[in-house]
Parts: structure tokens; C-alpha cells; sequence
């Protein structure tokens, strides 16, 4: 189980931070998905730590640029630092950023343990976002990139994405 650390965000920063999305789950902010350390404001720079979801992600190298100019926008400096320690896990995602992620059309992450079962074909435990049926069957352990998986509905018969537990 990790421990999640409470970030240190100033409050006046959260309504530009709300504004810089996922790249690959636009409808998740930096702040659903739980990616930012810290948020601070010290001699007019913004000093952001970021924690990177998936290694090799190459989606933070685009939440970092696209921090900076959120920020640039109402003419302020940001620093981005990455901070791989401690790592992040789906864990970290607001259940605000879940509900989003659900009518998105994409199935919340599981806990670790089912995560392997389901990734394994051995249950059947991922929900449908669309008809929250769990008569589900995993397609492809690869998804619409590497950090999610592809899965299809027996009632509804729509594919969908499941995003899969990282710890
Ligand atoms: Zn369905």
C-alpha cells in the first residue's frame, strides 16, 4: 500500500492547475490524477514537483510544457521538477478523477491483486463504463496505449479501455 503523501498546493494556484489536463484522458486535470507534489509560489516563480504515472510515460513531458504555459499565460515564471520518489500509483487518482474517467468511457483501476486476475483473463471483475455490466472479457492486455488494457462488454457489446492498477 503506498502512502500518499499530502501534497503542498497553494490554493490560488489550483484554478490554472485545474486547467492542465492528461494528454490521454483529457477529461482528468493534473490534479485528478494526483501527479503534482507540490505547487508553490516563492519569489514570483511557480516551483511545481511533478510525479510521473507510468515510466516512460511520454505524456509528462507534455504536462510539464503545457504547465509552463498555463502559467505563462497569466504572466508567471514555473519551475518543473520531476520527483520519481515515491513512485506514483492509481492510487493517487481523485474519486472525482475515477467518475470522470468512468463516463469518459474508460473502467477504474482495480486493486493489485484483482488487477492480475482480470489482466490474466481469470475473472471478471472489470466494469463496463458504459452499461456498468461486469460480464466483461478481456482483448488485449494493450489498450489504446500501454497503460491501459483493451476489454469488451458480453451485454453491451462495446469495447472499452480499462485502466490498469499501477502500485
Ligand atoms: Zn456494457
Amino acid at each position: 500500500m503506498t502512502i500518499i503523501e499530502n501534497p503542498e498546493i497553494q490554493a490560488n494556484l489550483i484554478p490554472i492547475l485545474k486547467t492542465v489536463s492528461d494528454p490521454e484522458i483529457p477529461v482528468l486535470s493534473v490534479l485528478d490524477l494526483g501527479v503534482i507534489r507540490e505547487a508553490v509560489e516563492k519569489n514570483g516563480i511557480v516551483h511545481i514537483k511533478l510525479t510521473p504515472t507510468y515510466s516512460g510515460c511520454p505524456a509528462m513531458d507534455v504536462i510539464g510544457d503545457d504547465l509552463k504555459t498555463a502559467f505563462s499565460e497569466i504572466g508567471k515564471k514555473t519551475e518543473v521538477k520531476l520527483v520519481l520518489s515515491p513512485a506514483w500509483s492509481t492510487d493517487w487518482i481523485s474519486e472525482e478523477g475515477l467518475k470522470k474517467m468512468e463516463k469518459y468511457g474508460i473502467a477504474r483501476p482495480l486493486s493489485e491483486s484483482h488487477d492480475k486476475d482480470v489482466l490474466l483473463g481469470n475473472k471478471k471483475m472489470v466494469k463496463c463504463p458504459q452499461c456498468g455490466s461486469t460480464n466483461t472479457h478481456l482483448v488485449s492486455q494493450f489498450g489504446s496505449t500501454a497503460c491501459k488494457a483493451l476489454f469488451k462488454c458480453d451485454d453491451c457489446q462495446e469495447p472499452f479501455d480499462y485502466f490498469k492498477c499501477l502500485k
